[in-house]
C-alpha cells in the first residue's frame, strides 16, 4: 500500500519533472486484490520452499505440554509431537490499551489497516513510533486527512532528532495535523465516526481511529508454565547466550516472541542461527548476532534508514565519533529525479576511521543503508567507502561524499 501510495505521489510531482498534471485515483478493489496476490505468491513460494525440504506442515495452534512434547489442535484433530529441540516464535500483536475498544470498523489496530475496511476521511493516528508514522505516510498519500497524536515533543522519539525533523517537516507540508505532548486517553463512537480525547482536553473528531501504540508477546496458552519456560519482566520469552536459548536450554525463542528487535530481518537471521546451534552446524568463522548492527527502515516519505551507533547514544556515553553529513542536494541523481530532500550521516571513529553507524534520509535510504551495514558488519573504514568507485549518477555518490 505505501509502494502504491508512492505512485500517487510521483504523480502529484509531474508537473516538476516537466510533465503535464497528472491525476491517479485509487480503485481500492484492485489495491485490495494486489495485497492479496502478493501475499499469497509470498505465502505459496515458502510453503514450497519448507515442503521441498522436507518439512511436514501443520496447520494448527500449538502449545507444549512439558519441555519435550508440542501439542497441535488443528481442524484435523489433535496430535503430540515429541521434540529434542523447540523453536517458539508466535510473534506478538498489536497492543491494545483498556480505554479503547476496537471494533476493526472504525477503531482499528496496526494489522486491520491495510487494507481497511474503507478509505478513512479522516484518521487520527495514536501513537508516532515507526509504525504510526507508516501509516500517516501511507493515509496522507492517499488523500486522507490524518491527525497523529505523539505523546512527546518528537515524532519518532527513539530516532536521531534530524532525521525526526525531516520526517516532522514533510508531515506539516503535507498537512498532516501534529497534536505534540498528547495522549490518548479515550475513544468514543459517534453515528459517522469517533471522537479521540487526549488527556490534556485536546480531542480530534475523525472518521476512524488507528492505535499504533506497541505490541504483546503472544504468550497466552503456550503451555510455557508447563515447559519451565521463564518470561522477563516485560512478558517476553527470557534469552540465555548467544544461541537465543530460552533458560531450558533446549527451547529456543525467535522473532518478536524473543523480545529483541521486533523486524521480519532480525526473525530469520535468528532462525538461521538457532537452526545452525541446533543441528551443531557451528562453522569456524561462526558470528553470534549481533543486534546493534541490524539495519532498519522506515518506510515513508522521505524514507528513513540507520544502523549501527547512533549519534545520540555516542554522546550519552561521551564516546568520542566523527560525524559526516552530505544533503541529497548536492547529488545530481537526486535532483535529476526531482527529489533532493534528506542527507546520509555516517559515525566513524576518529582514530581508525572504522564505520560505527549512519542515517539516511531519502529516496531508496532503504537500499541505499545496506552499504553502511556492510561497512558496519565488516568492520570496514570510511576510506574504504569513500575510495569506492561507484556509478555517477547514482544517490550512493552521496555515501562516498559523506566518507570522505
Ligand atoms: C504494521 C507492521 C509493519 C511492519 N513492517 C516491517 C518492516 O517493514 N520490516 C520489518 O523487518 N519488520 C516489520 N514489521 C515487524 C515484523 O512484521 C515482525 O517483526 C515479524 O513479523 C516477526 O516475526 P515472527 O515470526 O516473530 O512473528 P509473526 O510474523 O507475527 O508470526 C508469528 C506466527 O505465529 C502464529 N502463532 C501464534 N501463536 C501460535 C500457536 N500457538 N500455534 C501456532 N502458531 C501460532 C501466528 O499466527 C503467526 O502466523 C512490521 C510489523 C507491523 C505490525
Amino acid at each position: 500500500m505505501i509502494a502504491t501510495g508512492g505512485v500517487m505521489a510521483l504523480t502529484r510531482r509531474a508537473r516538476g519533472m516537466g510533465l503535464a498534471a497528472m491525476h491517479a485515483e485509487i480503485d481500492f478493489e484492485a489495491l485490495r486484490d494486489r495485497n492479496e496476490s502478493i501475499e499469497g505468491r509470498i505465502n505459496r513460494s515458502i510453503t514450497t520452499l519448507l515442503e521441498s525440504q522436507g518439512v511436514r506442515l501443520v496447520r494448527g495452534s500449538g502449545s507444549l505440554l512439558d519441555a519435550h512434547t508440542v501439542r497441535i489442535d488443528s481442524a484435523d484433530g489433535t496430535e503430540e509431537i515429541h521434540a529434542d529441540a523447540i523453536l517458539l516464535a508466535t510473534g506478538s500483536r498489536p497492543r491494545v490499551p483498556d480505554w479503547a475498544e476496537v471494533d476493526g470498523d472504525r477503531v482499528l489496530t496496526t494489522r486491520q489497516a491495510y487494507p481497511p475496511k474503507e478509505m478513512p476521511s479522516h484518521l487520527a493516528v495514536i501513537g508516532s513510533g515507526v509504525t504510526g508514522v507508516e501509516f500517516v505516510h501511507m493515509f496522507s498519500s492517499f488523500g486522507s486527512k490524518v491527525s497523529l497524536v505523539v505523546s512527546r515533543q518528537q515524532v519518532l522519539p527513539s530516532k536521531d532528532p534530524e532525521v525526526a525533523s525531516e520526517l516532522e517537516q514533510n508531515f506539516i507540508e503535507r498537512g498532516v495535523n501534529l497534536l505534540k505532548g498528547a495522549r490518548a486517553s479515550a475513544i468514543d463512537r459517534t453515528d459517522d465516526g469517533v471522537i479521540v480525547h487526549c488527556d490534556d482536553g485536546r480531542k480530534v473528531e475523525c472518521s476512524h481511529a488507528l492505535l499504533a501504540i506497541g505490541s504483546v508477546p503472544n504468550i497466552e496458552g503456550l503451555g510455557l508454565d508447563a515447559a519451565g519456560v521463564e518470561l522477563g519482566a516485560n512478558g517476553y520469552v527470557v534469552s540465555t547466550g548467544h544461541h537465543c536459548q530460552s533458560n531450558v536450554s533446549h527451547i529456543y525463542s525467535a522473532g518478536d516472541l524473543s523480545g529483541k528487535l521486533p523486524l521480519s530481518s532480525v526473525a530469520s537471521m535468528q532462525g538461521r542461527k538457532i537452526a545452525e546451534h541446533v543441528m551443531g552446524l557451528h562453522a569456524h568463522d561462526h558470528r553470534h548476532l549481533d543486534y546493534d548492527k541490524a539495519a532498519s527502515a522506515i518506510f515513508t516519505e522521505p524514507e528513513i534508514a540507520d544502523v549501527g551507533l547512533a549519534e545520540a547514544d555516542a554522546f550519552a556515553d561521551g564516546r568520542k565519533i566523527r560525524v559526516t553529513k552530505v544533503p541529497f542536494s548536492a547529488s545530481a541523481k537526486a535532483l535529476i529525479e526531482g527529489d533532493a530532500r534528506g542527507f546520509v550521516k555516517i559515525l566513524s571513529d576518529p582514530a581508525t576511521g572504522v564505520v560505527l553507524g549512519g542515517s539516511i534520509v531519502g529516496r531508496n535510504a532503504a537500499e541505499l543503508i545496506s552499504v553502511i551495514a556492510l561497512a558496519v558488519t565488516a568492520g570496514l573504514k570510511v576510506a574504504d567507502i569513500a575510495e569506492s568507485l561507484l556509478v555517477h549518477p547514482s544517490l550512493a555518490e552521496a555515501l562516498a561524499d559523506a566518507a570522505d
